[in-house]
């Protein structure tokens, strides 16, 4: 991956704006909260900003309409954490531990791939990042992703 000094706040916010027409038709409110001291990071922009529309459009499929999802970027003691929190239908119990596996999919055919967040995982894990899910069904989801402050050097 490429490694360049990367503002996650712009990233998220300017991943949000992607999905403005489409989160406003389905009366989806798109929020932030962003750490004003974020340090820049050491990563690849394109992946990270891939990594981010995968999670923000699996959350608008969640919902489907009226709900909000909410962008959170914190500075932690090794690297930064950003949370992608939905108010959609949830995950059920028994299909937490296979969300990040390859083709798993609970959506009807044609509509999903079951690939988005499998290739969001090896991304992360590229990038020196990790993933985790924390899902109540019926209340929502939310993906917390770490970055360290510099990715792996090679
Ligand atoms: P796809 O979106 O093509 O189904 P993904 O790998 O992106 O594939 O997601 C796999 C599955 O994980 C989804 O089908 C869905 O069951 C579940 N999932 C992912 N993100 C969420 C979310 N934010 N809320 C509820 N379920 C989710
Ligand atoms: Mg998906």
């Amino acid at each position: 991956p490429l490694q360049e000094d990367v503002d996650l706040n712009m990233l998220a916010n300017q991943t949000a704006s992607f999905l403005e027409n489409e989160t406003r038709h389905r009366n989806i409110e798109l929020k932030t909260d962003l750490d004003p001291e974020l340090p820049l990071i050491t990563t690849d922009a394109n992946q990270l900003q891939q990594v981010i529309l995968n999670l923000l459009e699996n959350a608008i499929d969640a919902i489907d309409r009226d709900g909000e999802i909410t962008l959170v970027t914190r500075t932690g003691r090794d690297g930064v954490v950003l949370n992608i929190a939905d108010s959609g239908e949830g995950i059920a119990r028994e299909n937490l531990a296979k969300v990040f596996d390859p083709f798993f999919t609970t959506k009807p055919t044609g509509e999903g791939t079951g690939l988005g967040l499998s290739i969001v995982y090896s991304a992360l894990s590229k990038l020196g990042g990790t993933i985790k899910v924390n899902s109540e069904p019926g209340q929502g989801t939310t993906f917390t992703i770490r970055l360290p402050f510099t990715g792996p050097q090679f």
